[in-house]
């Protein structure tokens, strides 16, 4: 087992967790999308009672009843529940947890896999329950999967109201019938979780790598490189280089890549990510902590999406996606579904 000894956040395995806690409960599922689905099979399996609450028109209320789950609409099943977990999309939450609210008696349970709407005030519980956090550190399908094949998903643990005095036990509990204690949760809070998150997917996972990729490619292409060339160099090779870093680390990259692209990379990597973009950095992370952003996105829902529609139609209609598109078709991993050339070639 990993040394957590010099951790900084406190982790808990199975040993830490009482199922005492969740095992005679009856938790309440909002929501069966990826986390949802997980959550609410991996509790049943391990015994734990669970309702899950859709509305009545939806799609998933079939899926879970042939999954042999009990299905209700989120107001019958948080009238039964001792736990309701909120999987349903985050900007849909507050609305959610209107039609909810009443059906929460004191001493129950407000879980969510993410901390936005607490942390930012979009809701705001009755005091006298207790609100938590067991967000798994992975989509929800392999949150069902590690379970089934025994492994566990490594998670994040967050109390924001202890009204009981036993919010973290119950959590911990959670967590174990779930399968992330398994593999190990870490302690956060709300508003580290959430604030990290939001900083992450914005400076440096989706915003931060999908410029720097759209970058890289218009650079080539504008020197009067192919597309092609610019498509493989710039993304699709992508994927290798983070999986090394996945699996080792960045020194096990640099290990991996020939000398040549080391020593380019060692020298040439800082050039890119400069002072100047360290400092739009700070200040994309200052409009996440004094809420800049999240006003934005909510009053954004609140508008109807408008500016969110025409990034999305103009992300889709960038080059790279066209060119990305036609070469994915030559990979054998695409999908497992064949493209139509390679149809025609056979
Ligand atoms: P999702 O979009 O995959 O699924 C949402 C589900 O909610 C669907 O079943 C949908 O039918 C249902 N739903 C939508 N509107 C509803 C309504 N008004 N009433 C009842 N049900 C409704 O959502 P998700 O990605 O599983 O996200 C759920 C939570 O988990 C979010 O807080 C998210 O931030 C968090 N989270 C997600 C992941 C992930 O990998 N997807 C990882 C960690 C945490
Ligand atoms: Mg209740
Ligand atoms: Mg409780
Ligand atoms: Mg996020
Ligand atoms: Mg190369």
């Amino acid at each position: 087992m990993t040394d957590t000894d010099t951790f900084e956040s406190p982790v808990y395995y199975d040993d830490d967790a009482n199922r005492d806690y969740i095992d005679d409960k009856t938790v309440a599922v909002l929501g069966y999308g990826s986390q949802g689905h997980a959550h609410a099979q991996n509790l049943a399996d391990s015994g734990v009672d669970v309702i899950v609450g859709l509305r009545e028109d939806s799609s998933s209320w079939g899926a879970a009843e042939d999954d042999g789950l009990r299905v209700a609409t989120p107001v019958e099943a948080a009238a039964e529940a001792d736990v309701v977990s909120m999987l349903v999309p985050d900007t849909v939450q507050p609305d959610v947890f209107e039609d909810v609210r009443e059906e929460l008696d004191a001493g129950d349970t407000l879980q969510f896999a993410h901390g936005f709407n607490i942390h930012y005030n979009q809701i705001q519980p009755p005091e006298d329950v207790d609100v938590t956090m067991i967000a798994p550190k992975s989509p929800g399908h392999l949150v069902r999967r590690n379970y089934e094949n025994g492994e566990g998903t490594p998670g994040l643990l967050a109390v924001y109201q202890d009204a009981t005095g036993d919010a973290k036990a119950e959590a911990l509990a959670y967590a174990h019938a779930i399968g992330c204690t398994d593999a190990g949760v870490v302690e956060t809070s709300f508003r580290e979780e959430t604030e990290t998150d939001l900083f992450g997917e914005q400076a440096v996972l989706c915003g931060g790598i999908s410029a720097l990729v759209k970058a890289g490619y218009e650079t080539l292409v504008d020197a009067g490189y192919s597309r092609e060339m610019a498509y493989f160099e710039c993304l699709n090779e992508m994927k290798l280089i983070v999986d090394l870093m996945y699996e080792g680390g960045i020194g096990a990259m640099w290990d991996s890549v020939s000398d040549t692209a080391e020593y380019g990379g060692l020298t040439r990597g800082d050039d890119v990510v400069d002072d100047a973009v360290r400092e739009r950095m700070d200040e994309i992370l200052e409009g996440v902590q004094d809420g800049t952003f999240a006003r934005e996105w909510i009053a954004e829902n609140q508008a109807g999406r408008p500016s969110y529609t025409q990034l999305r139609t103009a992300e889709k209609n960038h080059d790279i996606e066209a060119v990305g598109e036609d070469l994915r078709g030559l990979f054998a991993w695409d999908d497992g579904t064949e493209s139509e050339e390679q149809e025609a070639e056979e």
